[in-house]
């Protein structure tokens, strides 16, 4: 087994492939990483033992590693039972926090392509449509007959490819990549999709979630010799995988899969298949496309409108789709459990484009900020929403109440990452740059402001003062969701139950920390009706932790929120 490694370019960013033609040796794998490289009769068996054969980041190679440890302990069981968490919460990932991007954030989307000569391409478009999803870093690993080729870097995806990236990735499958950091540090090691050199060849991983319990996985797997080189959720299910009994790819993933607890869409590549699962709860969106005879696998169906593609359908929860030259094959890694794809989607993250199981999000947005009419309904002379992902259920708001919809306040989109003043003063002006009041619009006005959500409550209150300078004579806030009061363990970055305005407050005190004239939530039961999902699931199939602290999963005071794809 040959390979070749390029050290990190100057802007940060790694372009590597591998194979029979690329330039290294074995030997270089075998000082890392101390597995048995020299006998290849005896290395399937050493690698089993050993773990990975070697990982590639660019200008590092590490491997697992101890010859000989013993495989195996009993499979973490997951529970089927609805937590309610109490413990210490420790939270590595939450970004710093310049009182504006007091937002919650999505880390990750994935993009897959199998059966389509200009994988690479599409896989750019792709990204392009998720990149709402992570913003920090992007990559994309193809794979043809021999080889995989990828590229990753840090920033925006139109920052990390180009035309002298872009084909060199030949190969037609595919599977890519964005992320949003979130520890605030480069950490282009941790970028995906992770490359892998393993027993059976190579593996390219991509993910979208958080796994409760890979600090208790990775530590198991320390103890047993295997070096890990990224923080990533994704290295310990590699860990897993090379570690499996179980010759056959599609069995060691199964296997690996048995092993972990959390919410994540994974796609799993190697040189001639592509393997999709997601996680028992369906907790994070995936959804399946074609375009012609190849298939696609995406984050969120707005992907595939990129591309040209059309979506299929949803992931069902617990499922695994296999991928190689005889087509399509429908398999499960474990049974379904209790449906709990995540509220906040419909709610937040995904795109009003998009759709989950089939409800457009845009259209789910209006409903919500219908019901929250009728909930919570207040005389006013217009209504505006929190640019972007606001503007929908105030649209809703507005047909529902029959105030004018207006655009009282504007996002600057080109400001990209400001520096954060030192004063307060040229803070707030910070903040004026990335949003302003139309005072035409809200002058001498009483406004109704619709936002989907209030976390620490500094945005809201920055933004009520927006409209108040430009003349608003009241400003009533309504929120499109219930408060938010737990913190997400599935691949959401939150900050701490301490810093949650409703996990502190009352509403009535959250009215007045945010200056606000009057405050609404929109009711648990209003959001889930207005979602339209199937009444016949418990919780109409969503997760809705944290609203009501009920965890789909267990969650061990050892959980970590932060990105699993950090
Ligand atoms: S806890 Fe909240 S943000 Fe996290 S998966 Fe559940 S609904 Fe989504």
């Amino acid at each position: 087994m040959l390979y070749e490694i390029r050290a990190s370019d100057e802007e940060g960013n790694q372009s590597q492939s591998h194979g029979q033609s690329a330039v290294g040796s074995d030997a270089q794998a075998m000082a890392a990483g101390g597995a048995d490289m020299a006998a290849p009769a005896n290395r399937s068996s050493a690698a089993r033992n050993s773990g990975l054969l070697s990982m590639e980041f660019g200008s590092s190679f590490a491997s697992g590693t101890v010859p000989g440890a013993e495989r195996a302990w009993d499979a973490v069981a997951s529970s089927d039972v609805e937590t309610l968490w109490s413990g210490d919460y420790y939270n590595e990932g939450t970004s710093p926090h310049d009182g504006w991007t007091d937002k919650l954030r999505e880390e990750c989307g994935v993009f897959g392509v199998f059966g389509h000569p200009d994988a690479a391409s599409l896989c750019y478009y792709g990204l392009h449509a998720l990149q709402h999803r992570g913003q920090e870093s992007a990559g994309i690993c193809t794979a043809d007959a021999d080889n995989f080729h990828y590229h990753r870097g840090m920033g925006l995806v139109k920052e990390v490819f180009d035309n002298n990236t872009l084909p060199g990735l030949q190969g037609t499958g595919a599977v890519a990549h964005v992320r949003y950091s979130t520890a605030g540090e480069s950490k282009l090691q941790n970028a995906q999709p992770l490359v892998f050199k393993y027993r059976e060849g190579d593996l390219a991983i991509a993910t979208n979630g958080n796994l409760v319990n890979a600090p208790e996985l990775r530590r198991k797997l320390e103890r047993m010799g295997s070096i890990f080189q990224t923080t990533s959720d994704t290295e310990v299910l590699a860990h897993l995988i090379a570690r499996s009994e179980h010759d056959d790819i599609v069995d060691a993933v199964k296997d690996a899969l048995g092993q972990i607890v959390g919410a994540y869409a994974f796609l799993v590549m190697t040189k001639d298949k592509l393997i999709a699962a997601l996680d028992p709860h369906g907790l994070r969106p995936f959804v399946m496309g074609r375009l012609g005879d190849a298939y696609l696998f995406a984050s969120e169906t707005c992907a595939f409108d990129a591309v040209g593609g059309e979506a299929v359908r949803d992931l069902e929860p617990g499922e695994l789709l296999v991928l190689d030259r005889d087509g399509l094959h429908l398999d499960r890694f474990t049974e379904a459990k209790k449906r709990a794809i995540c509220a906040m989607e419909y709610i937040y993250f995904a795109r009003p484009d998009s759709d989950i199981d089939a409800i457009n999000i845009h259209s789910a947005r209006k409903r919500m900020g219908k019901r929250l009419a009728t909930e919570s309904f207040v005389d006013a002379d217009v209504v505006t929403g929190v640019p972007d992902s606001s503007i929908s259920a105030a649209i809703g708001f507005a047909e529902q109440t029959g105030i004018p919809y207006e655009l009282g306040l504007i996002k600057n989109r080109y400001t990209g990452r400001t520096f954060i003043q030192p004063s307060q003063e040229l803070r707030e002006q910070g903040v004026k740059m990335k949003l302003s009041a139309v005072r035409k619009v809200v002058e001498g006005k009483r406004v109704v402001m619709i936002d989907d959500s209030i976390v620490r409550g500094t945005t809201s209150l920055r933004i009520v003062n927006l409209l108040r300078e430009a003349g608003a004579t009241e400003v009533h806030v309504r929120i499109s969701s219930p408060p938010f009061q737990n913190p997400c363990f599935y691949g959401i970055d939150t900050p701490d139950r301490k810093e949650l305005i409703a996990a502190q407050k009352s509403i009535e005190e959250i009215r007045k920390a945010i200056n606000a004239d009057s405050l609404h939530f929109l009711s648990q039961e209003g959001l889930l009706e207005a979602i339209g999902r199937t009444a016949q699931e418990e919780n109409r199939g969503h997760c809705t932790a944290c609203f009501d602290n009920k965890y789909p999963t267990e969650i061990t005071d050892h959980a970590k929120a932060g990105c699993g794809c950090d």
